[in-house]
């Protein structure tokens, strides 16, 4: 873009947010323009942060009236390029960190309405205070926001026993592209008045509207927790321990992660402080919790179900956390799986979901297949079991050249998702389709579904101005 249009532009949002909301300095806009993968690194003319509802309002007719590309950011940790502008300079970065007042929290109805730029991990402490519990639980929650949380459907460690974000949106107020508002911050359990808009926007990384606000279900905090790291022999016993435990606690089973030795390898490599909680090595591990609404000794039912499941050969080897210093441990355990990928060298990443009684199988398949692909690569395959979400992510062969490796990542997923294709399941199961997995989309999604998205797309945001590039 030419200087004085730019300039006039630039004026023009000034008006809109104010000048001081307008930011173009390179060193702080350089934060928002990459994501923490290091894939995409774009550029903006500028970041705009509007701090109210009428204000994206404003922003959004204005961009749609000049044309004007915008693309949302929440916290930047999206895993697949959507909250990363294109490479022009002339998209801007809506963000939304101004948007950050908990609105109300109403425990009866067990309701929370919270502004789309509050972080998950404060939007759990507004519900903790409240004697509350909101559920979804990411490891980046202390940066990762509501607005992005929905926009991504965000799954994380919490879905087994209550859902991703979808299922713990009651309902949105949402900025469209020409500027109209849908005031639907509804608290009500129900409400069968026609389509439900609010599904549109969920999950839709900010193609349709930009989220301002939204409410969400709030539950009782469960007064009592058990944590256990187990280790087992293969992920089919997984499944048989997961099947184990909801016999004993039914819907208490909060938590159910699955992780293979050589992750457990890396971290105990790569992160400072970090400790195998069993004293032999395992072929795979399961981090499983437990919760309940009476408080007493939940560590005895974890006991007994964790001494019925080493009886039947499923669990070999177990610890019960005794203290919450040693649960927070086993649980940096599993977070810090992502991160200590990174100096291994390439990672080749996948995240699929198949049905949870499949994942064993789809776990031994794939891996077979990248084995037979590239024969010293190394699998590391984790991830949300209970929900039958695997991150089958490929760590580069040990000395291997990275960017020869990192070439291949087509192939590779080639070979992963063919394997996802035959059980029936999904190339992102929860991190969405940003940049990363465009391409992928147009090539496995039901051509029938494509053509539907099409035209929502098309009917919400004739112009194109909302995220550009972006899933479609
Ligand atoms: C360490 C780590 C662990 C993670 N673990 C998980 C996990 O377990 N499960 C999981 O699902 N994800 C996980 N993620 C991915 C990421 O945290 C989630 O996708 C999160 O929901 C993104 O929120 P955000 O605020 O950072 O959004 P951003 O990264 O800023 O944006 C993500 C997308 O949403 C759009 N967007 C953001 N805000 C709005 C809005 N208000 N209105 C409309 N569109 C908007 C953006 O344009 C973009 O397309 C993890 C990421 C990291 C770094």
């Amino acid at each position: 873009m030419k200087d004085a249009a730019a300039k006039k532009r630039l004026a023009e949002l000034a008006e809109i947010v104010g000048p001081a909301h307008v930011v173009t300095d390179p060193q702080v806009l350089e934060g928002h323009l990459v994501e923490r993968r290091g894939l995409y690194h774009g550029r903006a003319l500028a970041m705009v942060r509007p701090g109210a509802t009428e204000e994206i309002a404003r922003l959004l007719h204005y961009c749609n009236e000049t044309r004007l590309a915008v693309v949302p950011q929440g916290g930047n940790t999206g895993l697949v390029g959507g909250q990363i502008p294109d490479q022009s300079g002339a998209e801007i970065i809506l963000s939304l960190q101004r948007m950050n007042t908990v609105r109300e929290v109403d425990p009866l109805s067990n309701v929370m309405v919270v502004e789309a730029g509050v972080t998950l991990a404060a939007a759990q402490e507004a519900a903790e205070r409240a004697d509350r519990l909101f559920p979804l639980s990411l490891a980046s929650e202390g940066t990762c926001t509501i607005g992005g949380n929905l926009s991504t459907n965000a799954g994380g460690v919490g879905v087994v026993a209550y859902g991703n974000a979808r299922d713990l949106a009651l309902g949105l107020e949402v900025v469209l592209a020409n500027g109209a508002v849908i005031s639907g911050l509804s608290k009500l359990r129900k409400d069968n008045t026609g389509y439900d808009l609010k599904d549109l926007f969920i999950g839709a990384e900010g193609t349709l509207g930009v989220i301002s606000a939204a409410s969400l279900k709030l539950f009782p905090r469960p007064r009592a927790m058990a944590t256990a790291f187990a280790g087992i022999p293969d992920p089919a016993a997984a499944l048989k321990l997961l099947a184990l435990a909801r016999d004993f606690v039914g819907h208490g089973v909060s938590s159910f992660e699955l992780l293979p030795r050589i992750g457990l390898d890396f971290v105990l490599r790569h992160a400072p402080g970090s400790r195998d909680p069993l004293s032999s090595p395992h072929p795979w591990y399961v981090l499983i919790e437990l919760s309940a609404q009476q408080s007493g000794r939940l560590e005895d039912t974890l006991a007994e179900l964790l001494a019925a499941a080493m009886e039947q050969g499923i669990v070999a080897d177990a610890a019960i956390a005794a203290t919450l210093d040693q649960r927070n441990a086993f649980w940096r355990l599993r977070e810090d799986m992502s991160d200590a990928q990174r100096p291994e060298g390439g990672s080749i990443k996948h995240d699929v979901s198949v049905p949870v009684s499949a994942t064993a199988a789809f776990i031994a398949e794939a891996s077979a297949a990248v084995q037979n692909f590239m024969p010293d690569a190394r699998v590391v395959a984790f991830g949300h079991l209970g929900d039958g979400n695997i991150h089958f992510n490929v760590s580069q062969p040990v000395d291997a050249d990275k960017a020869a490796f990192l070439d291949r990542w087509r192939e590779m997923n080639a070979v992963v998702h063919a394997v996802v294709k035959r059980y029936g399941g999904s190339i992102s199961a929860e991190h969405g389709i940003g940049q990363l997995k465009r391409a992928l989309l147009a090539e496995t999604k039901d051509p029938a579904a494509l053509d539907v998205m099409r035209l929502i797309k098309a009917a919400l945001d004739p112009n194109g101005v909302l995220n550009p590039g972006k899933v479609l």
